[in-house]
């Protein structure tokens, strides 16, 4: 976040800005049913990892997540959870044994604490340790995230050498799973690079606002003067006269 708008970070990490926070959305609530399901299928024995199974357990945390949501986008969203939870049958190792789900881990490096929440870690047939990282709808990997699970990943499993992916478990192509080969290398230059960024957001006096077409949806919007004159002056098409 810090990468996309220091303001933004400030606002809401530094500060930690309680008014900024946003309301449950029907795309939040979809992630967070689908996280629930996924974690609970693989605590049950293989034999009982059925799509039947998921989509009750998907219905469960649906029911639970979606309180107080409007009822149509409920609707459309229980269309794409269930699509996805028949996709994940179809194309996952519903064998797989995970080593952990849903994880809160920490580091300590010599200056501060990584920490973050893995969704799972399992071993691949080769034998290599991987860890994934569930994605609904259409969010860009984040490198400076994959780099931080790298560290947790290798350190909470004791290895070296592992693999992090994200699974976009809406989608059916071969843009499914995006996977990173990590070695010691890339262990390395991950510390390096986290222990880069948090050096850059101590020595920064004045968190300025980096504004873009992401101002539009940006919770911080309301108390941002440099977003609102982005927005102000950024012609929408009803500006335009298209013949
Ligand atoms: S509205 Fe734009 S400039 Fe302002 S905090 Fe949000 S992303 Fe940053």
């Amino acid at each position: 976040m810090y990468d996309r708008c220091p303001y933004k970070f400030k606002l809401l990490v530094l500060q930690g800005r309680k008014d900024l926070v946003q309301p449950p959305s029907a795309a939040l609530a979809l992630g967070t049913s689908v996280h629930k399901a996924l974690q609970e299928i693989f605590l049950l024995s293989p034999p009982d990892r059925t799509e039947q199974r998921l989509l009750e357990l998907l219905k469960a945390s649906f029911l639970r997540e979606f309180r107080g949501i409007d009822r149509d986008e409920m609707q459309q969203m229980w269309d794409r959870g269930k699509k996805a939870m028949r996709l994940f049958v179809q194309h996952e190792d519903m064998e797989a044994d995970a080593l952990f789900l849903e994880e809160i881990l920490f580091v300590n490096l010599p200056d501060f604490t990584v920490s973050g929440k893995l969704d799972r870690g399992h071993r691949d047939p080769d034998g290599k340790h991987h860890i994934v990282d569930y994605k609904t709808g259409k969010q860009l990997p984040d490198q400076m995230q994959l780099q931080i699970y790298s560290i947790l990943g290798s350190d909470h499993l004791s290895v070296d050498e592992l693999r992090v992916s994200y699974l976009y478990v809406e989608r059916e192509g071969n843009d499914r799973w995006i996977t990173y080969e990590v070695g010691e290398s890339e262990i390395e230059a991950a510390i390096e690079s986290v222990t880069d960024q948090v050096a850059r957001i101590s020595a920064d006096k004045n968190y300025p606002a980096l504004t873009g077409p992401l101002c539009d949806w940006c919770q911080c919007l309301p108390v941002c003067d440099a977003g609102k004159t982005y927005l102000a002056n950024t012609p929408s098409e009803s500006d335009l006269a298209f013949d």
